[in-house]
Protein backbone atom coordinates (compact mmCIF):
# COMPACT_ATOMS: atom_id res chain seq x y z
CA UNK A 1 0.00 0.00 0.00
CA UNK A 2 1.23 3.25 -0.58
CA UNK A 3 1.76 5.67 2.72
CA UNK A 4 3.92 8.84 0.77
CA UNK A 5 3.82 10.20 -3.11
CA UNK A 6 6.71 11.83 -4.60
CA UNK A 7 6.73 12.99 -8.39
CA UNK A 8 9.39 11.31 -10.57
CA UNK A 9 10.73 13.33 -13.41
CA UNK A 10 13.21 11.65 -16.06
CA UNK A 11 14.69 14.27 -18.13
CA UNK A 12 16.34 13.36 -21.26
CA UNK A 13 17.60 14.99 -24.14
CA UNK A 14 14.85 14.55 -26.45
CA UNK A 15 12.01 13.78 -24.09
CA UNK A 16 11.37 15.43 -20.23
CA UNK A 17 9.10 12.82 -18.96
CA UNK A 18 6.99 13.11 -14.82
CA UNK A 19 4.45 11.00 -12.97
CA UNK A 20 3.06 10.73 -9.45
CA UNK A 21 4.77 7.68 -7.67
CA UNK A 22 3.35 5.85 -4.84
CA UNK A 23 5.88 4.24 -2.16
CA UNK A 24 4.23 0.67 -3.26
CA UNK A 25 5.94 0.99 -7.14
CA UNK A 26 2.47 2.62 -8.51
CA UNK A 27 2.42 5.38 -11.20
CA UNK A 28 -0.24 7.57 -12.26
CA UNK A 29 -0.42 10.51 -14.51
CA UNK A 30 2.47 10.18 -16.73
CA UNK A 31 3.02 12.93 -18.98
CA UNK A 32 5.81 14.24 -21.36
CA UNK A 33 7.15 17.06 -23.31
CA UNK A 34 9.94 17.61 -25.89
CA UNK A 35 13.17 18.51 -23.88
CA UNK A 36 13.12 22.53 -25.11
CA UNK A 37 17.02 22.28 -25.44
CA UNK A 38 17.66 25.23 -27.89
CA UNK A 39 15.24 26.98 -25.05
CA UNK A 40 18.84 26.69 -22.65
CA UNK A 41 18.57 25.99 -18.99
CA UNK A 42 15.90 27.97 -18.20
CA UNK A 43 13.11 26.78 -20.64
CA UNK A 44 13.81 23.58 -19.35
CA UNK A 45 13.37 24.42 -15.88
CA UNK A 46 9.77 25.56 -16.75
CA UNK A 47 9.13 22.65 -18.20
CA UNK A 48 10.07 21.21 -14.71
CA UNK A 49 7.87 23.11 -13.57
CA UNK A 50 4.84 23.05 -15.67
CA UNK A 51 4.62 19.10 -15.55
CA UNK A 52 4.73 19.38 -11.70
CA UNK A 53 2.12 21.65 -11.31
CA UNK A 54 -0.02 19.51 -14.09
CA UNK A 55 0.85 16.35 -11.56
CA UNK A 56 -0.03 18.14 -8.47
CA UNK A 57 -3.40 19.96 -9.62
CA UNK A 58 -4.55 16.58 -11.58
CA UNK A 59 -4.12 14.21 -8.71
CA UNK A 60 -3.99 16.26 -5.84
CA UNK A 61 -1.86 13.55 -3.77
CA UNK A 62 0.23 15.18 -0.99
CA UNK A 63 4.09 14.86 -2.39
CA UNK A 64 6.47 14.24 -0.17
CA UNK A 65 9.22 15.72 -2.99
CA UNK A 66 10.73 15.91 -6.41
CA UNK A 67 12.95 13.29 -7.73
CA UNK A 68 14.50 13.70 -10.55
CA UNK A 69 16.93 11.35 -12.87
CA UNK A 70 19.17 13.54 -15.75
CA UNK A 71 21.27 11.72 -18.72
CA UNK A 72 24.17 12.90 -17.33
CA UNK A 73 27.22 13.48 -14.27
CA UNK A 74 26.01 14.27 -11.07
CA UNK A 75 27.13 15.54 -8.19
CA UNK A 76 25.28 15.51 -5.28
CA UNK A 77 27.20 16.68 -3.00
CA UNK A 78 27.31 20.14 -4.61
CA UNK A 79 24.22 19.71 -6.12
CA UNK A 80 25.42 20.59 -9.45
CA UNK A 81 24.93 19.22 -13.07
CA UNK A 82 28.19 18.95 -13.65
CA UNK A 83 27.98 17.56 -17.86
CA UNK A 84 24.93 16.70 -19.65
CA UNK A 85 26.25 16.72 -23.18
CA UNK A 86 22.62 15.91 -24.55
CA UNK A 87 21.32 19.07 -22.51
CA UNK A 88 24.28 21.36 -23.16
CA UNK A 89 24.42 21.72 -19.62
CA UNK A 90 27.62 22.36 -17.60
CA UNK A 91 28.18 22.96 -13.98
CA UNK A 92 24.35 23.93 -13.51
CA UNK A 93 22.89 24.49 -10.08
CA UNK A 94 19.68 23.08 -10.83
CA UNK A 95 18.45 22.34 -7.63
CA UNK A 96 19.17 25.95 -6.54
CA UNK A 97 17.29 26.81 -9.39
CA UNK A 98 14.49 25.05 -8.86
CA UNK A 99 14.02 25.48 -5.37
CA UNK A 100 12.46 28.83 -4.63
CA UNK A 101 9.70 27.93 -7.55
CA UNK A 102 8.65 24.59 -5.88
CA UNK A 103 9.22 24.26 -2.22
CA UNK A 104 9.25 20.85 -1.82
CA UNK A 105 12.64 19.09 -1.20
CA UNK A 106 13.97 18.24 -4.76
CA UNK A 107 16.69 15.50 -5.18
CA UNK A 108 18.28 14.32 -8.47
CA UNK A 109 21.07 12.12 -9.56
CA UNK A 110 21.84 10.16 -12.97
CA UNK A 111 19.27 9.08 -15.31
CA UNK A 112 20.65 5.07 -14.90
CA UNK A 113 22.12 4.96 -11.46
CA UNK A 114 17.85 6.51 -10.97
CA UNK A 115 16.76 3.47 -12.92
CA UNK A 116 18.87 1.06 -11.11
CA UNK A 117 16.73 2.00 -7.59
CA UNK A 118 14.01 1.82 -9.66
CA UNK A 119 14.88 -2.04 -10.70
CA UNK A 120 16.00 -2.74 -7.27
CA UNK A 121 12.79 -1.76 -5.56
CA UNK A 122 10.10 -2.82 -7.89
CA UNK A 123 11.54 -4.65 -10.85
CA UNK A 124 14.53 -6.76 -11.68
CA UNK A 125 17.03 -6.10 -9.01
CA UNK A 126 14.41 -7.16 -6.12
CA UNK A 127 16.36 -9.06 -3.59
CA UNK A 128 19.28 -8.92 -5.47
CA UNK A 129 22.74 -7.56 -3.51
CA UNK A 130 25.03 -7.46 -6.96
CA UNK A 131 23.57 -6.15 -9.95
CA UNK A 132 23.86 -4.08 -12.71
CA UNK A 133 21.87 -2.33 -14.89
CA UNK A 134 22.82 -1.06 -18.62
CA UNK A 135 20.15 1.08 -20.37
CA UNK A 136 20.52 1.09 -24.11
CA UNK A 137 19.04 3.85 -25.75
CA UNK A 138 20.37 7.48 -27.48
CA UNK A 139 23.21 6.81 -25.24
CA UNK A 140 24.15 4.01 -23.02
CA UNK A 141 24.45 4.62 -19.53
CA UNK A 142 25.03 1.89 -16.30
CA UNK A 143 23.97 1.37 -12.46
CA UNK A 144 26.19 -0.92 -10.13
CA UNK A 145 24.79 -2.20 -6.70
CA UNK A 146 27.58 -3.47 -5.07
CA UNK A 147 27.10 -5.19 -2.25
CA UNK A 148 23.52 -3.43 -1.89
CA UNK A 149 24.95 0.05 -1.87
CA UNK A 150 24.77 2.17 -5.34
CA UNK A 151 28.03 2.76 -6.46
CA UNK A 152 28.91 6.51 -7.25
CA UNK A 153 33.10 6.80 -8.04
CA UNK A 154 35.56 9.65 -6.77
CA UNK A 155 34.15 12.12 -9.05
CA UNK A 156 30.91 10.74 -9.98
CA UNK A 157 31.34 8.72 -13.14
CA UNK A 158 31.10 5.24 -12.16
CA UNK A 159 28.52 3.32 -14.68
CA UNK A 160 29.79 5.13 -17.33
CA UNK A 161 29.79 1.47 -19.36
CA UNK A 162 28.90 3.44 -22.52
CA UNK A 163 32.60 4.56 -22.76
CA UNK A 164 33.88 1.51 -21.99
CA UNK A 165 36.51 0.58 -24.87
CA UNK A 166 35.84 -1.96 -26.95
CA UNK A 167 38.11 -1.21 -30.18
CA UNK A 168 41.41 0.87 -29.13
CA UNK A 169 41.71 2.94 -32.98
CA UNK A 170 37.49 2.67 -33.30
CA UNK A 171 34.65 4.59 -34.60
CA UNK A 172 34.67 8.44 -32.81
CA UNK A 173 32.09 8.81 -29.68
CA UNK A 174 30.53 11.35 -28.28
CA UNK A 175 32.71 11.99 -25.67
CA UNK A 176 36.00 12.45 -27.57
CA UNK A 177 37.62 8.87 -27.62
CA UNK A 178 37.45 6.08 -30.29
CA UNK A 179 36.04 3.02 -30.62
CA UNK A 180 33.48 3.37 -26.84
CA UNK A 181 30.89 0.54 -26.60
CA UNK A 182 28.34 3.59 -26.95
CA UNK A 183 30.14 4.10 -30.68
CA UNK A 184 28.83 1.14 -31.96
CA UNK A 185 26.06 -0.35 -29.74
CA UNK A 186 23.76 3.27 -29.00
CA UNK A 187 21.03 4.65 -30.53
CA UNK A 188 22.65 7.53 -32.28
CA UNK A 189 25.62 4.99 -33.29
CA UNK A 190 23.26 2.77 -35.19
CA UNK A 191 21.53 5.63 -37.11
CA UNK A 192 24.64 7.26 -37.85
CA UNK A 193 26.45 4.06 -39.27
CA UNK A 194 23.26 3.30 -41.69
CA UNK A 195 23.54 7.09 -42.65
CA UNK A 196 27.58 6.65 -43.36
CA UNK A 197 26.54 3.64 -45.33
CA UNK A 198 23.66 5.40 -47.60
CA UNK A 199 21.45 2.69 -46.20
CA UNK A 200 18.64 4.70 -47.68
CA UNK A 201 20.58 5.12 -51.31
CA UNK A 202 20.02 1.46 -51.90
CA UNK A 203 16.82 0.52 -53.78
CA UNK A 204 16.76 -2.75 -52.51
CA UNK A 205 16.81 -1.48 -49.01
CA UNK A 206 13.70 -1.47 -46.54
CA UNK A 207 14.94 1.78 -45.77
CA UNK A 208 15.41 3.36 -49.45
CA UNK A 209 14.40 7.09 -49.55
CA UNK A 210 13.91 6.89 -45.69
CA UNK A 211 14.14 10.77 -44.92
CA UNK A 212 15.04 10.08 -41.00
CA UNK A 213 17.24 7.09 -39.77
CA UNK A 214 16.37 5.88 -36.30
CA UNK A 215 17.94 2.22 -34.78
CA UNK A 216 14.47 1.33 -34.62
CA UNK A 217 13.93 1.43 -38.38
CA UNK A 218 17.71 -0.42 -38.67
CA UNK A 219 16.93 -2.95 -36.14
CA UNK A 220 13.53 -3.43 -38.79
CA UNK A 221 15.72 -3.48 -41.89
CA UNK A 222 18.16 -6.22 -39.97
CA UNK A 223 14.60 -8.19 -39.33
CA UNK A 224 13.78 -8.27 -42.89
CA UNK A 225 17.37 -9.27 -43.81
CA UNK A 226 18.79 -6.04 -45.38
CA UNK A 227 22.39 -7.02 -45.87
CA UNK A 228 23.78 -4.04 -44.59
CA UNK A 229 21.44 -3.14 -41.76
CA UNK A 230 22.73 -7.29 -40.81
CA UNK A 231 26.29 -5.63 -40.60
CA UNK A 232 25.24 -2.89 -38.32
CA UNK A 233 23.13 -5.19 -36.12
CA UNK A 234 25.74 -7.42 -36.11
CA UNK A 235 28.43 -4.92 -34.85
CA UNK A 236 26.53 -3.26 -32.59
CA UNK A 237 25.78 -7.16 -31.20
CA UNK A 238 29.50 -8.16 -30.87
CA UNK A 239 30.60 -4.39 -29.33
CA UNK A 240 27.22 -4.75 -26.36
CA UNK A 241 28.98 -8.85 -26.08
CA UNK A 242 32.23 -7.72 -25.55
CA UNK A 243 31.52 -4.74 -22.84
CA UNK A 244 28.94 -7.00 -21.56
CA UNK A 245 32.39 -9.67 -21.02
CA UNK A 246 34.33 -6.75 -19.28
CA UNK A 247 31.46 -5.80 -17.31
CA UNK A 248 30.99 -9.12 -15.69
CA UNK A 249 34.73 -9.97 -15.18
CA UNK A 250 35.36 -6.52 -13.39
CA UNK A 251 32.37 -6.66 -11.27
CA UNK A 252 31.06 -10.13 -10.81
CA UNK A 253 27.40 -8.98 -10.63
CA UNK A 254 24.75 -11.63 -9.74
CA UNK A 255 22.18 -10.11 -12.24
CA UNK A 256 22.84 -7.95 -15.10
CA UNK A 257 20.11 -6.07 -16.16
CA UNK A 258 19.18 -4.54 -20.10
CA UNK A 259 16.73 -1.87 -19.78
CA UNK A 260 15.99 1.05 -22.45
CA UNK A 261 14.16 2.41 -24.84
CA UNK A 262 16.36 -0.42 -27.40
CA UNK A 263 15.66 -2.99 -25.91
CA UNK A 264 12.93 -3.54 -28.21
CA UNK A 265 15.44 -3.77 -31.33
CA UNK A 266 18.44 -5.83 -29.21
CA UNK A 267 15.43 -8.77 -28.07
CA UNK A 268 15.51 -10.59 -30.78
CA UNK A 269 19.61 -11.00 -30.28
CA UNK A 270 19.51 -11.38 -26.39
CA UNK A 271 20.05 -15.49 -26.48
CA UNK A 272 22.92 -14.71 -28.45
CA UNK A 273 24.60 -12.30 -26.70
CA UNK A 274 23.93 -14.00 -23.25
CA UNK A 275 25.78 -17.29 -25.31
CA UNK A 276 28.56 -15.10 -25.96
CA UNK A 277 28.74 -13.89 -22.73
CA UNK A 278 29.23 -17.10 -21.35
CA UNK A 279 31.45 -18.52 -23.66
CA UNK A 280 33.90 -15.73 -23.37
CA UNK A 281 33.99 -14.34 -19.50
CA UNK A 282 35.30 -15.86 -16.62
CA UNK A 283 33.64 -19.13 -15.48
CA UNK A 284 33.91 -18.40 -12.02
CA UNK A 285 32.47 -14.90 -12.93
CA UNK A 286 29.27 -16.66 -15.15
CA UNK A 287 28.62 -19.23 -12.60
CA UNK A 288 25.48 -17.50 -10.56
CA UNK A 289 24.83 -14.65 -13.33
CA UNK A 290 21.46 -14.24 -14.72
CA UNK A 291 20.79 -12.24 -17.64
CA UNK A 292 17.46 -10.51 -17.12
CA UNK A 293 15.39 -7.32 -18.67
CA UNK A 294 13.93 -4.35 -17.05
CA UNK A 295 11.42 -5.51 -14.68
CA UNK A 296 9.81 -1.78 -14.66
CA UNK A 297 8.24 -1.99 -18.21
CA UNK A 298 9.83 1.25 -19.74
CA UNK A 299 9.16 3.35 -16.13
CA UNK A 300 12.82 2.56 -14.35
CA UNK A 301 13.67 5.77 -14.15
CA UNK A 302 10.61 7.65 -13.27
CA UNK A 303 9.97 5.00 -10.43
CA UNK A 304 13.82 5.06 -9.11
CA UNK A 305 13.09 9.19 -9.45
CA UNK A 306 10.27 8.61 -6.82
CA UNK A 307 12.76 6.05 -4.82
CA UNK A 308 14.95 8.92 -4.73
CA UNK A 309 12.29 11.19 -2.50
CA UNK A 310 11.53 7.63 -0.58
CA UNK A 311 14.82 6.93 0.65
CA UNK A 312 15.73 10.53 1.44
CA UNK A 313 12.31 10.51 3.57
CA UNK A 314 13.76 6.83 5.52
CA UNK A 315 17.14 8.02 5.18
CA UNK A 316 17.68 4.34 3.45
CA UNK A 317 19.96 4.54 0.61
CA UNK A 318 19.10 2.28 -2.95
ZN1 LIG B 1 32.72 7.45 -25.39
Amino acid sequence: MTDSWAIGIDLGGTKIEGALIGSDGSLQHRIHYPTDVQGGAEAIIKQIILIVGEIQQNTGAPIKGIGIGIAGQIDNSSQLVRFAPNLKWRNLPLIEKLAPLIKKPIYMDNDVRVAARGEKNFGAGRACTNFICLYLGTGIGGGIVLNNALITGSNHTAGEFGHLTVQMNGPLCTCGNHGCLEAFSSGWAIAKNARDKNIHQNPDSPLFKQETLTAALVFQAANQRDPLALQIIGDAIEALTAGLISIVNAWNPQRLILGGGLLKGYAPYLAEIERGVRQRALPSACETLELLTSGCQGNGALLGAGVLVFESIHDKKC
